[in-house]
């Protein structure tokens, strides 16, 4: 069998691997470097932000080569052929890319997304997640447009670095799509770092220096040597060529089915190319899934389960349901407090929360919202928990190593 994947992120690379590890011949056709935004000014590049205490350009570029490297050799150990050039859908089972036809049984796309912008004045005069990385002096004032994962992780990492940081939201809260209690704590912790956020503040226009908005009737503007525009991402579906082949697309991305099949049998498209959760993870997770329904086999990839981490000091992680979500639904909920921890207190991070949701007649955990200390690393024991349908009950007899911050999720879960 013969495969053609397009994009060399998460979701194109690491299925490119796993394809050829099944004795798939495999062609990776890219535009830009091998492992996608998520390595090269996503993901990566803000976690080697994220553990300095000043920018230091040399070590992040380091840390993308070093990986970017890795990358290259699995391509060549897995004999993948890697093609780099602008792909362009040809037929249901051809690809042009470099003046060359590829011919293949199946096609996954996995292009994945571009920065979105507003259609407000002086929209240019911001910069986007990817010139933010690349900057090498810290600004006095920056001011951040968007309070969602991006805008908060770049305003934490730059009030780390000294900036007045200001954050212009437009929702009613921060991270409108956290849980919404959880997503209040991180704000109050956030705002007590220094961080000034402003919620429900609608940005008019930009000029040179300054970012003006109103809520409600007023009017403001906030000064700012640096301006981030952080409200979102869309799909990259530039020049694929969509139209003649009858793909099915929104302004949002691709249409696939459950498989991730476009509505063209044959031809996949896995990761933020379909507009769904823009995350490495689920990316590369859809790229296994549709690698799976070409092989014929099936696969318990519950896509409702999907860990989600924030890297703000302090980092905010979440898996299953919020409760918002579970509003019509009988529920309990447990908490408990960094604070009541050991090694939280012995080790000087005291503050944070972890909140377990559970289904009061079953005892089934739906969901759990972590905020504190290492909260990205917590999470996967709420993830395996809520994907294994575990109870309260049966998880609560599980023994945890004493003193870890693993306890502080036991704990909230027994007092659910
Ligand atoms: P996002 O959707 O998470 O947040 C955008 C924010 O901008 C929202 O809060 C939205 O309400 C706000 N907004 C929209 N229009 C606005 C306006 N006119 N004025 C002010 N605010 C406005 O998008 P993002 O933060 O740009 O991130 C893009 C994608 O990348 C997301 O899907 C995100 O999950 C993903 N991402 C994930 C991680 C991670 O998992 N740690 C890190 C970075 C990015």
């Amino acid at each position: 069998m013969k495969i053609i994947i397009i994009g060399a992120g998460p979701g194109g690379y690491e299925t490119a691997a796993e394809a050829a590890s099944r004795g798939i011949e495999t062609v990776l056709i890219h535009e830009g470097p091998l492992g996608g935004t998520c390595l090269n000014e996503g993901c990566i590049p803000t976690k080697a932000l994220c553990a300095m205490d000043a920018p230091d350009q040399e070590r992040k570029e380091a840390v993308i080569t070093q990986l970017r490297a890795g990358i290259a050799q699995l391509m060549r150990n897995k004999l993948i052929t890697l093609v780099e050039g602008r792909a362009k859908l040809v037929s249901p089972r051809s690809v042009e890319a470099a003046g060359q036809i590829y011919e293949a049984d199946a096609i996954i796309i996995a292009t994945g997304s571009v920065s979105a912008s507003l259609p407000i004045p002086g929209a240019g005069l911001a910069i986007d997640s990817a010139a933010m990385l690349n900057l090498k002096d810290v600004p006095r004032r920056l001011c951040v447009i968007g309070g969602g994962v991006i805008g908060l992780e770049f305003a934490s990492i730059y009030r780390k670095f000294g900036s007045e940081v200001t954050v212009l939201e437009f929702c009613p809260g921060i991270l409108p799509r956290f849980d919404t209690d959880l997503a209040k704590r991180l704000k109050a912790a956030l705002v007590k770092r220094g961080i000034t956020i402003e919620t429900s503040a609608r940005v008019t226009a930009i000029s040179e220096g300054k970012v003006l908005w109103s809520k409600g009737e007023q009017e403001f503007e906030t000064e700012a040597d640096c301006i981030l525009m952080a409200v979102g991402r869309r799909p990259n579906l530039a020049s694929l060529n969509l139209d003649d082949l009858g793909i099915s697309y929104t302004p949002r991305g691709i249409t696939v089915d459950e498989n991730m099949q476009t509505s063209v049998p044959g031809i996949y498209a896995v990761g933020d190319i379909t507009g769904g959760m823009m995350l490495a993870h689920v990316a590369s997770a859809q790229g296994r899934r549709a690698l799976n329904h070409i092989c014929g086999i099936p696969d318990g990839i519950d896509f409702s389960v999907v860990p989600a981490a924030v890297f703000t000091v302090p980092e905010a992680a979440c898996a299953g349901k919020t409760e918002e979500e579970c509003e019509g639904m009988e529920t309990t909920v447990g908490k408990a407090n960094y604070r009541a921890n050991g090694k939280a207190v012995a080790s000087g991070e005291a503050d944070g929360i972890c909140k377990v949701i559970a289904d009061k007649a079953s005892g089934r955990i739906l969901g759990v919202h972590i905020l504190g200390a290492h909260a990205s690393d917590l999470i996967h024991e709420a993830a395996v928990l809520i994907a294994m349908k575990a109870t309260v009950q049966q998880a609560g007899d599980i023994i945890h190593a004493h003193p870890t911050l693993s306890e502080v999720l036991l704990s909230a879960i027994r007092s659910c």
